[in-house]
């Protein structure tokens, strides 16, 4: 019978990606209610030292395909390595991250197994009751429909966003095993890390061989610019439609700059070309949780709250007093952000200034 939560352990230059911790993190708490295993799969070349890190955020098991052509993600041997995996071990649950890699593997994997997959999930469950409760919060499904779920399914729930956002779909996959989902980085709270957790890792040989491989990487170059990670931040001062071209983002940066925090924006900004794609929040972006979010000039549409609505504190700056980011926000200001920023700024700075003459 098919049973445990796999998570696909994604490392790149032997670095164990966090989107993998926090989907280690979620995996325990469906393993909880399901009174399975949280199992890692880690794949690549000379990182088996890695694994007891898995078990230090919450796999009790590591299972650790180690081969030279794993070396670099190229999707065949991968793809070949989790297939074997799953038909060995037989899953109940395999999680992804919807990283670059997670979304070339997984629907491949799917494919190959022949079962379902769940892209770009925000939620996920199987304990029926969580899952009610989750409903009653977050929707209009009448109470009678709620309560009239049956209380012993224990398929994954898998929730994610449909129809441009507008609506949230759960979706199942009843029929065939493993139930396969990816999800979005930063979406899933990431666990605490305990130094002492030990679990037991097994080497498996996945009958690879460099023959696996139908692309050859000659050489891997490293884009110049560093890029920037937007879910990292504490604080994020973020632009849209409103800042009115690239220049727009400058009194931004210099807010940001002064608060120790980073520059984030709506898609507007990077479809406009006006600032780079790694600092879009929201849907086809990033989720962010930073301590605060200052959003200059933006309205606030369904797609982008989805990415920073569980901000801890949100500050909207827009001349319209009645967009929906003022309606969420915990404090607005109306009025041109063009003005506000950098008077924002200046008061910072004195403050900072006068602070330190006292
Ligand atoms: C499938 C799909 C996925 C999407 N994914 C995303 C996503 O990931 N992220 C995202 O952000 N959007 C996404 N969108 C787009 C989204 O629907 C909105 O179009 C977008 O978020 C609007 O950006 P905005 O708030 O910057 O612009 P607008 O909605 O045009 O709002 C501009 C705001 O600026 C204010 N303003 C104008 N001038 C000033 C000024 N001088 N001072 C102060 N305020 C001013 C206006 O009052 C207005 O509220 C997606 C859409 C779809 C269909």
């Amino acid at each position: 019978m098919s049973k445990d939560i796999f998570v696909f352990a994604e490392q790149r230059s032997g670095a164990v990606q966090k989107v993998s911790l926090e989907l280690i993190g979620e995996a325990a708490r469906l393993a909880a209610d399901l009174g399975e295993q949280v199992v890692a799969v880690l794949m690549g070349y000379q990182v088996a030292d890695k694994a007891p890190l898995l078990c230090q955020y919450g796999a009790e098991k590591v299972l650790v395909v180690d081969h030279p052509v794993l070396e670099h993600y190229t999707t065949e041997p991968y793809v070949k390595a989790m297939e074997y995996i799953i038909r060995t071990y037989d899953p109940n649950v395999v999680l992804y991250g919807a990283s670059s890699i997670g979304r070339d593997m997984a629907p491949r994997v799917a494919g190959r197994i022949h079962t379902g997959l769940t892209a770009d999930c925000t939620r996920l469950d199987v304990d029926v009751e969580k899952y009610q409760a989750y409903l009653r919060r977050a929707s209009q499904i009448p109470a009678e429909r709620i309560d009239s779920l049956d209380k012993t399914d224990r398929n994954l729930k898998m929730t994610r966003p449909a129809f441009g956002g507008n609506v949230m779909a759960t979706i199942i996959c009843p029929e065939y095993r493993p139930q396969m989902a990816t999800v979005r980085p930063g979406v899933m709270e990431m666990p605490e890390r305990n130094p002492d957790a030990v679990g037991e890792i097994v080497m498996v040989d996945a009958g690879l061989s460099m023959e696996d491989r139908n692309v050859e990487i000659l050489e891997v170059v490293r884009s110049g610019k560093k890029a920037v990670d937007i879910t990292d931040a504490k604080i994020l001062v973020s632009g849209g439609r409103g800042v009115g071209g690239p220049e727009g983002y400058e009194p931004l940066r210099e807010l940001a700059a002064v608060l120790g925090g980073e520059v984030s924006s709506s898609r507007i900004g990077v479809d406009s070309g006006w600032i780079e794609k790694d600092r879009q929040v929201g849907q086809t972006g990033k989720t962010v949780h930073p301590d605060l979010y200052i959003a200059c000039g933006i309205s606030g549409a369904i797609q982008h709250l989805a990415g920073m609505e569980s901000s801890e504190c949100i500050i909207a700056i827009n001349t319209d007093e009645n967009c929906p980011m003022m309606k969420i926000a915990d404090l607005g200001i109306v009025g041109d952000l063009k003005v506000i920023v950098p008077k924002l700024t200046e008061a910072i700075k004195a403050y900072r200034a006068e602070q330190r003459i006292g």
